[in-house]
């Protein structure tokens, strides 16, 4: 496997790989990589002959006050960990390397960067969108890998790519969980044990949703209602959001039908999660 720190380097990586005629991949990550980040990795090795995993905390998509500076950064593990699943080139530049002088282009999605995470986290699919973009210029891949753990982004991705035409097709790859449920995160770092007992009822408000749709209710509200229930069951849990919206649109929806996303961030301790469902009601 090769590490490479510089633009320059992982370009020259890259334009071996592509003139041998390999299918390029690229996992976009913040580092801290677990089981989540290994799926991802899983998937580009069975699409593409050649994985790049970058690992870059990305500056510009955090909002101040938020956790930029304690994000954890254990490098020498996470080149261990994509060493052992295969990977062929990790890029992991500095922020000088990827912001050398003050940033004053960006890319902005507009409408589906509003709801959801957009209201609580201002600049931050601004931040997303433009690194994605830098990426996908610096290493020009076939495919790029996304979790739907991070469902919004990787809605704003697609759409983002799709719009500019660029040339690469964004997988999305199914959310990988503890066995309590709990969607895998590097910020679940920051959580207790309890904590983490306590986060698993993230999920089962998911899957009481689920259930409500199976059993044939369709209020939105309704199932809305329910889904609070289950999380005010953890005093420590405090609610961001809870929304049924329109898989494509982000719009909410009043009324369970088509393809939808129920998704939910809450705050735990010192942790902001997010975690949705996709579910896809059309006959
Ligand atoms: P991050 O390093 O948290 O920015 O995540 C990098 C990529 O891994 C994003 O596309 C995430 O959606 C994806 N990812 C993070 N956690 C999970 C998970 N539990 N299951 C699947 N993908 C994940």
């Amino acid at each position: 496997m090769e590490a490479a720190e510089t633009i320059q380097s992982i370009r020259s990586l890259i334009k071996a790989a592509r003139d041998s005629g390999k299918i390029i991949g690229l996992v976009p990550t913040m580092g801290a990589l677990h089981v989540g980040h290994i799926s991802l990795i899983e998937a580009a090795r069975k699409k593409c002959d050649y994985v790049v995993v970058s690992i870059f905390v990305n500056p510009t998509q955090f909002v101040p006050g938020e956790d930029f500076e304690k994000y954890p950064r254990p490098f020498e593990n996470d080149l261990d960990i994509c060493q052992k699943a295969g990977v062929d080139a990790v890029f992991a530049p500095s922020p000088e390397q990827m912001y050398p002088v003050e940033n004053i282009t960006w890319v902005n999605v507009k409408k589906i960067t509003e709801p959801l995470c957009g209201q609580f986290r201002p600049g931050h699919f601004q931040g997303v969108t433009t690194i994605c973009t830098k990426l996908f210029n610096i290493v020009a891949p076939d495919f790029a890998f996304f979790g739907q753990k991070d469902a919004q982004q990787a809605i704003v991705i697609r759409r983002m790519s799709a719009d500019l035409n660029m040339p690469l097709e964004v997988v999305i790859c199914p959310t990988v969980r503890e066995s309590n449920g709990l969607a895998v995160s590097s910020r679940n770092k920051y959580l207790s044990e309890q904590q983490k007992k306590d986060a698993a009822n993230i999920y089962k408000s998911l899957q009481k949703c689920q259930q409500m749709i199976d059993s044939g209710v369709k209020n939105t509200s309704e199932i809305i209602d329910e889904m609070r229930k289950i999380l005010q069951q953890v005093p420590s849990i405090e609610i961001e959001y809870i929304s049924i919206v329109d898989a494509d649109t982000l719009q909410n929806i009043e009324h369970f039908t088509g393809k939808v996303l129920t998704a939910v961030a809450v705050r735990i301790g010192p942790a902001r999660l997010i975690d949705n469902i996709l579910l896809d009601t059309r006959e």
